[in-house]
């Protein structure tokens, strides 16, 4: 079995299958303390997960029932989805930030649609095409999108506290608000030296904000309530980047792909890859265009039309979360008028 890889200093991490999902695996961590084992992040909700997730506790001579807490990085499904479930089987506590905690209170009390009637009109304003909105409309009218993922997630039973310690007997496991890929996303940081002694100061359990390979999706927050358009997810996750650059960590343990060592470069990367998409999108708007035309034309992983239907959007948040930075930077203004929105450049 190669589910899990032992880092050392009371350290393991457990590959926990993500079903029909690109990515793969979450990568759950256990973190050994004075008052028993703690996971950071708990993967999907499935049978299979589950099962791994057991499989890999028991590898590392730890008992479901032995768990202290679970400390989650952020409210996606692949990290937070058998919390809950976690929670019967232990007792253990479950901790989140507050921010993302929202979200997951705001995301069990969704009914009758709401959700639906939120995508609808948010593609509608970006000047989707109607044979776009088309679908998804029939889908909602048809009552086909009452339930979206996360409708059962786990309430947490604790904050944590972005700049603190973390209670965790024996250990030093502070926590880092790191908001740009989710609202309350956290990075956790094991302030002890490496047991390889690598140099640099400590661990990194990253979560989504840094992984070696993948650079995670920074889209709008998908808050229905907020119509005042005052977040900047990109310019939140820009912010947050930086911070965690200069930590100096001798090692990364992301949530998703691999460990690796050097933070400072893999920043970098990220930074200069959002300065370009930045600088692309500022090009394109030297002609007004509304943000559907300014998803069409930006760089994708494959060309627009072979895109699937679900990535769209996800790509208009993406774009959205773009353009809402060079709006925020005086980069770009909206025209006066149009409808539906249209941009260009001062
Ligand atoms: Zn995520
Ligand atoms: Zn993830």
């Amino acid at each position: 079995m190669t589910q899990v890889t032992e880092h050392g200093g009371g350290v393991w991490s457990i590959r926990v299958p993500i079903p029909d999902n690109p990515l793969g695996h979450t990568l759950v961590h256990l973190l050994d303390t004075d008052r028993g084992p703690v996971l950071i992040d708990t993967g999907w909700d499935d049978a299979e997960s589950w099962d791994t997730l057991v499989a890999g506790l028991d590898a590392c001579g730890v008992s479901m029932t032995e768990l202290h807490g679970m400390v989650i990085t952020h409210h996606h499904p692949d990290h937070h989805g058998l919390s809950g479930k976690v929670r019967e089987a232990s007792g253990a506590w479950i901790a989140m930030h507050a921010a993302d905690t929202e979200v997951v209170r705001r995301t069990r009390e969704q009914t009758g649609g709401r959700w639906a009637d939120y995508l609808v009109d948010r593609l509608a304003a970006a000047g989707a095409p109607a044979e776009h909105l088309a679908p998804l409309v029939t889908a909602r009218d048809g009552g086909r999108l009452r339930t979206v993922p996360g409708l059962d997630a786990a309430l947490p039973d604790r904050d944590i506290t972005p700049g603190d310690l973390l209670d965790l007997p024996g250990r030093r496991l502070r926590a880092i608000w790191t908001p740009g890929h989710t609202p309350g996303h956290v990075c956790l940081h094991l302030e002890e030296e490496h047991p390889a002694a690598l140099p640099g100061r400590g661990r990194l359990f990253s979560g989504d904000h840094l992984l070696p390979e993948i650079s995670p999706h920074i889209g709008l927050y998908e808050d229905p309530a907020d119509a005042t358009g005052a977040a900047d997810p990109l310019g939140d996750y820009l912010d947050s980047l930086e911070r965690i650059g200069r930590l100096g960590v001798a090692e990364v343990l992301p949530a998703h792909q691999y460990a690796f060592t050097d933070s400072a470069a893999r920043v970098r990367a990220l930074l200069d890859h959002h300065e370009a998409r930045l600088r692309d999108l500022l090009l394109l708007l030297a002609e007004p265009l509304t943000l559907w035309q300014i998803t069409e034309r930006m760089e994708w992983n494959r060309p627009w039309d072979r895109i699937p239907y679900g990535s769209k959007n996800i790509a208009v948040s993406e774009a959205e979360a773009h353009l809402r930075r060079l709006v925020k930077l005086g980069d770009v203004e909206t025209v006066p008028g149009s409808d539906p929105l249209r941009y260009q450049a001062v």
